[in-house]
């Protein structure tokens, strides 16, 4: 029997109907500029202005704290450029750890081109770091620390709140990354402590092309985007309505679903288990702290990338890595960091389940996953020596 089995919902996730739906009036009747004063653009107005009072509380915000933004990139942009350079009669130091998206990397690499510092915090072999590691690295000149809640590519959840505890101690701000984290586990700013928190909506079932940035009141920002007086002249932009209301929605039914997130790491476990039978495999990444639907397995003497080939002629579609690194042959970087040498790390198969998944699904992919891999090893030199 064939079907298509999504197991890819760390690099994207399908629009759910209900966000489809929410956000259909404003491709249409609701056309108006949430700026302009007559009641067409009131309208959209109003609808933003509801979109922000909901994901604020859902995130134990206030309204006021809430930036929409053009996807999770530019809210890591936004929170990492902006505090460093609103802080930098402070000091130049910013702290981060090698395992971060390319989406903080990058903005980091650029900021070391303006002449700041960066200090990039090892993790271990679980993809681990301690709030002892942080403080051993926080300087008087320390500004900023940003640090991923949790890993796109072998799940790792950060203990959050006490690293933001850490900085907190040293005057410091603390931004996270919680791109993967929202809609997977609970997420609550004022739980966290945290001073900034970036999120995206295509990993949450609404589409590609929305963010949003949580800025605690008080905390020293530099726009991004200049432009127009939109977001309270925070982020110039006319605003992308029907998105933003999508955002809401998706928001919305991502934490009504969280109970489901049961459900979804039982299936998670029961690949895990399956497919560590198979022989020369090994399960990246901590159990322990790990998001629900993440699983990350290195498979020896085979290559990641016909592995997902030979998924995909079965209908599953999965990935090597982060979606942004499939494009290139270097192994991923957080593979790497975890202690795997590259040809572990081209081996290894990332599978990221939504509530959307079955127990069929899993069936499915235990079905013709250790074929696939027996297939790929008959063919590999390697593997008959
Ligand atoms: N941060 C993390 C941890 C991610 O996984 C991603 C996307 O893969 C991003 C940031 C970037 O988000 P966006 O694709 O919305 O720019």
């Amino acid at each position: 029997m064939s079907r298509f089995v999504y197991a890819d919902n760390a690099a994207t996730t399908s629009v759910s109907p209900e966000v489809l739906s929410a956000m259909l009036p404003y491709f249409g009747s609701e056309y108006g500029n949430p700026s302009s004063l007559y009641s067409l653009g009131r309208k959209s107005a109003e609808a933003i202005a509801e979109a922000r009072e909901k994901i604020a509380s859902l995130l134990g915000a206030k309204p006021n704290e809430i930036f929409f933004t053009s996807c999770g990139s530019e809210s890591d942009n936004w929170a990492i450029k902006g505090a460093a350079h609103a802080n930098i009669s402070k000091g130049k130091h910013i702290i981060s750890t090698v395992y971060e998206h390319h989406a903080v990397l990058h903005t980091l690499d650029a900021l070391k081109k303006d002449g700041f510092e960066v200090t990039l915090l090892e993790v271990d072999s679980e993809g681990l770091i301690t709030p002892e590691q942080l403080e051993a690295a926080i300087r008087p000149d320390t500004i900023l620390v940003a640090m991923m809640y949790a890993n796109n590519e072998i799940g790792t959840i950060l203990p959050i709140k006490e690293l933001a505890a850490v900085a907190h101690a040293h005057k410091v701000p603390f931004f996270t990354d919680a791109v993967q984290a929202v809609g997977n586990i609970p997420v609550n700013v004022a739980d966290l402590g945290v001073d900034m928190l970036s999120l995206s909506g295509h990993k949450i079932h609404a589409p590609k092309g929305v963010g949003a940035l949580y800025v605690k009141t008080g905390t020293r920002l530099h726009n991004l985007i200049d432009g127009g007086g939109q977001e309270r002249r925070r982020r110039g932009g006319t605003e992308n309505v029907a998105y933003i209301v999508g955002l809401a929605k998706a928001l919305e039914i991502a934490i009504e679903q969280l109970p489901d997130m049961e459900r979804v790491k039982k299936m998670r476990d029961r690949l895990a288990s399956e497919i560590s039978k198979i022989p020369a495999t090994r399960i990246n990444g901590s159990m322990e702290h790990r998001l629900p639907g993440n699983l990350n397995v290195a498979f020896e003497f085979i290559e990641g990338e016909s592995l997902i080939l030979l998924l995909d002629m079965a209908g599953i579609a999965a990935s090597t890595g982060s979606a942004c690194s499939t494009a290139s042959l270097e192994p991923s970087h957080v593979l790497l960091s975890i202690g795997l040498p590259h040809e572990k790390a081209h081996g290894s198969l990332r599978l990221t389940l939504s509530h959307e998944n079955t127990d069929e699904d899993v069936d499915y992919i235990l079905e013709k996953l250790p074929p696939i891999v027996a297939r790929l090893r008959e063919m590999s030199p390697l593997y008959n020596n």
